[in-house]
């Protein structure tokens, strides 16, 4: 009885392995803020915005600022609808059914068919087509339909105003350092203090690759007194003290962990 069981079991998913599609639906792409690495830009939704899930996006003296691609694809538009509509725009095919569109640009800095990755300026913000003053119109599609849109993953604010700080085509986000001790093996703890378990050692002259840095207890060391601590691994912290990064206290673009 088992056995015939298992038999038709076996059946059931062969057939279930046949109806069902080939390959599931593509993940959507990692969407980041259309905007140079840093920039913090005002983006308003409203529900009686064409279509309703566009948001426009505003800055002091935004005129001219550049646009960038919100993630890696294939521009497939560069248009000029004179005075109406989305005046100058560019549309960018990310794949998997998925397209962003970019209106009432100043100027293009694309052109159709060219490959673009984040932080890829696109075009200027302007104040084409049907628009009242300079800002950028920005939209997120699938299969044509107008979509919520969403910046790593995280809705935008529907109905209202917010900043978005964006991390479009940002640096390299890991650093690097020298460990030194005058001889001595560092300790390295499960986390970002002296009170944290000793999980292992590094060896003076170690280079090593820091993930993330956060405050923790202050350490005298090599390079004087900090209470930075450099995370190395998973779990793995050592004082920031021993370390030579070449920054005195945080190293630019290495996130707090
Ligand atoms: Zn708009």
């Amino acid at each position: 009885m088992a056995k015939r069981w298992y038999s038709l079991l076996t059946v059931a998913l062969l057939v279930a392995g046949v109806l069902l599609p080939a390959s599931p639906a593509a993940a959507a792409p990692t969407f980041k803020v259309p905007f140079p690495c840093g920039q913090t830009w005002s983006g308003q939704t409203r529900t009686d915005h064409s279509p309703a899930y566009a948001v426009d996006f505003n800055r002091t003296d935004d005129l001219g600022d550049p646009v960038v691609a919100s993630a890696p694809g294939t521009v497939d538009r560069v248009t000029d609808l004179g005075g109406t509509s989305y005046g100058k725009y560019v549309r960018i095919d990310h794949g998997g059914g998925y397209t962003t569109y970019y209106a009432h640009l100043n100027g293009f800095n694309v052109s159709v068919g060219q490959s673009v990755g984040y932080g890829k300026v696109i075009g200027w913000v302007g104040s084409t087509g049907g628009s009242t003053g300079p800002h950028l119109h920005y939209e997120q599609r699938l299969n044509g339909n107008d979509i919520q849109v969403r910046f790593n993953g995280s809705l935008a604010l529907y109905w209202g105003t917010k900043s978005y700080t964006s991390g479009n085509g940002c640096s390299s986000s890991t650093g690097s350092g020298t460990v030194n001790t005058s001889g001595t093996a560092l300790t390295v703890r499960s986390g970002p203090g002296t009170g944290y378990d000793a999980v292992g050692t590094v060896a003076d002259g170690t280079r090593v690759t820091i993930y993330c840095q956060t405050s923790g207890t202050s350490v005298t060391g090599t390079y004087g007194t900090s209470s930075i601590w450099d995370r190395i691994g998973t779990g793995r912290y050592i004082a920031d003290a021993y370390v030579y990064t070449g920054h005195d206290g945080y190293i630019p673009n290495v996130p707090r962990c």
